[in-house]
């Protein structure tokens, strides 16, 4: 019989008692699991993490928080085989594409034990410096950060069952604040597993961290004025917790990471022989395989000037059909699954609007899957579609296909290109190529304020650069408008979400105890 998972709730583990969900292999098609969560008492799980994990958190300072995040780095990295097992057979990823997810989480997380040992014994953090309010210095302002005395939820999407987790969980936990995931239901196994050795290993504190898996169902109505909710998932369902009583009357905060139409632009004045234009063509090939293109930060759209639109179009396909897609426990598959039929169908759906106004450059679905079946497995191999006129194909910069889908755009000039990017409402990530440091520079200040990161690629950095998609925990990662409007990692930027900042206004000699 199936294995039903436990959900860790309220300090111990508890079965669903309904049915269950399924998950599936992508690629074999057969059960694995079942999840669910019928029948907890959501209150109560609550209501211990608030109290009991709280509580023990807050009684720790930054240094001892760090060291528990490095003690489960420790753990996650002696138990990293297993992790890799449960992605290719829940995610039908490649190991390449499990690295991003599993050793991005464990990294991300070593990274926060580090900030936790830089901040040292203190329990709350000085925000700027002490501020005069009159013309006696006697009387004065220090603004403080204190950790937030209430939960973080967080809701996540499937494609990132580790990183996705980890990368909310690191800052919290460094914060002092206790956390509840409900991972996304088709790949919540990985997340499931990660915590339960965890939980199991005795690191963290009771109530510290707790996980339910199965439906989202009355989570919300659970959240009260100190809680915090950090969402990642499709603009659809960000706009319901947006909604959701306990933001608009009990100013619950939330952070959104929602869908995003993200670019790459080639500057004018490059030629198709230039190193940038190769640096190029490398990065569109790489966002669009890598896991299948389910990574929200994934180039969507790559701008170049109609003189080169037929070379770059030339030199991207020729990489794709080099990218062999199937069964990832095949040595020669490059590139694995998407997630589930339902992902696949709508890929499929998502890519026939995009070609109701874009061209076909290499057509996916006249490349063969190696050990893979069509009926069964949820593979799809990369398709590049192409716009020569980019003033009259709109839909492009409006629909996200979470696939191995781009779309190649022509423009006129870099006042027309840096327009067209403007159209996708809001991004998570540009990148631009050239070398040209004063145009790149140029591009990058213009493109700021729409984007949560400029990505910049010159030939100097060629080697070293940490890719267009890769989400680094030194850097922040989240965007304005469409992508959400949220805002994670970026170092010790991370530790706001979490702690409440307010202004202690005192005799001198009474702000010096706070120092
Ligand atoms: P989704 O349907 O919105 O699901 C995301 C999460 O929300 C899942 O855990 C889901 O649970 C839960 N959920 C569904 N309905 C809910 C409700 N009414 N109330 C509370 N929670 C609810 O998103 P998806 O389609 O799985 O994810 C793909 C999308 O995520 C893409 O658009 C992608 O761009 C975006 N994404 C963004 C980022 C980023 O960092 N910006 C990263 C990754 C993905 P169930 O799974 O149980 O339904």
């Amino acid at each position: 019989m199936t294995e039903l998972l436990a959900n860790y709730w309220a300090g111990r583990w508890q079965r669903g008692s309904g049915k269950g969900t399924s998950l599936i292999d992508p690629v074999l098609g057969n059960e694995l699991v079942k999840i669910d969560a019928t029948g907890l008492d959501l209150a109560e799980g609550f209501h211990f993490a608030r109290e009991q994990g709280g509580k023990a958190l807050r009684a720790l300072n930054y240094r001892e928080r760090g060291a528990l995040l490095s003690a489960m780095v420790n753990l996650l990295q002696a138990n990293r085989g297993d992790y890799y097992d449960i992605s290719t057979a829940n995610s039908g990823t490649v190991k390449n594409d499990t690295a991003i997810d599993v050793d991005g989480g464990i990294f991300t997380l070593s990274q926060y034990a580090k900030f936790g040992e830089k901040l040292g014994d203190r329990k709350f953090l000085l925000d700027g410096e002490l501020a005069r309010l009159g013309k006696d210095p006697l009387f004065q302002a220090q603004h403080i950060l204190t950790p937030t005395r209430g939960v973080a939820l967080f809701i996540n999407a499937f494609n990132f069952p580790s990183w996705g987790f980890w990368e909310k969980a690191a800052p919290a936990l460094l914060s002092g604040v206790p956390v509840i995931i409900k991972p996304a239901s088709a790949t919540a196994w990985l997340t499931q597993r990660m915590v339960k050795d965890v939980v199991d290993a005795g690191i963290l504190p009771a109530g510290a961290l707790s996980i339910i898996c199965g439906s989202s169902e009355g989570l919300l109505d659970q959240l009260q004025a100190f809680d915090v909710v950090s969402f990642t998932g499709s603009a659809a369902t960000a706009s319901l917790i947006r909604s959701h009583p306990a933001m608009t009357e009990q100013s619950v905060r939330v952070n959104i990471e929602a869908d995003s139409i993200n670019s790459a632009l080639f500057l004018p004045d490059e030629t198709a022989d230039s190193a940038a234009f190769d640096l190029l063509v490398k990065e569109v090939v790489r966002e669009m395989s890598v896991k299948s293109g389910q990574k929200c930060t994934a180039i969507r759209r790559i701008f170049v000037p109609t003189t080169l639109y037929a070379a770059a179009a030339e030199a991207i396909s020729a990489k794709l059909a080099n990218i062999t897609v199937g069964n990832p426990r095949h040595e020669s598959v490059r590139m694995g699954a998407v997630v589930n039929k339902s992902q696949l169908h709508s890929i499929q759906a998502g890519l026939a609007q995009l070609q109701s106004q874009a061209d076909t450059l290499f057509d996916g679905a006249k490349q063969p899957l190696v050990d893979a079946d069509t009926q069964t497995s949820c593979c799809i191999a990369p398709t590049l579609l192409g716009v020569g006129d980019a003033d009259k194909a709109q839909i492009v910069h409006e629909l996200e296909v979470f696939g191995p889908v781009a779309t190649l755009i022509a423009y006129r000039d870099v006042d027309h290109a840096l327009q067209l990017i403007r159209r996708g409402q809001g991004s998570l990530v540009s990148s631009l190529y050239g070398s040209d440091p004063q145009a790149l520079a140029h591009a990058a200040i213009e493109l700021g304020d729409s984007h949560g990161r400029v990505h910049v690629i010159s030939p100097d950095v060629g080697a070293v650069h940490t890719g267009h998609g890769n989400v680094m925990p030194q850097s922040i990662h989240g965007g304005p408008g469409r992508a959400g409007g949220g805002e994670e990692l970026g170092g010790l930027r991370a530790l706001n979400f979490y702690h409440r900042r307010s202004a202690i206004q005192a005799s001198t000699t009474v702000l010096e105890q706070l120092q």
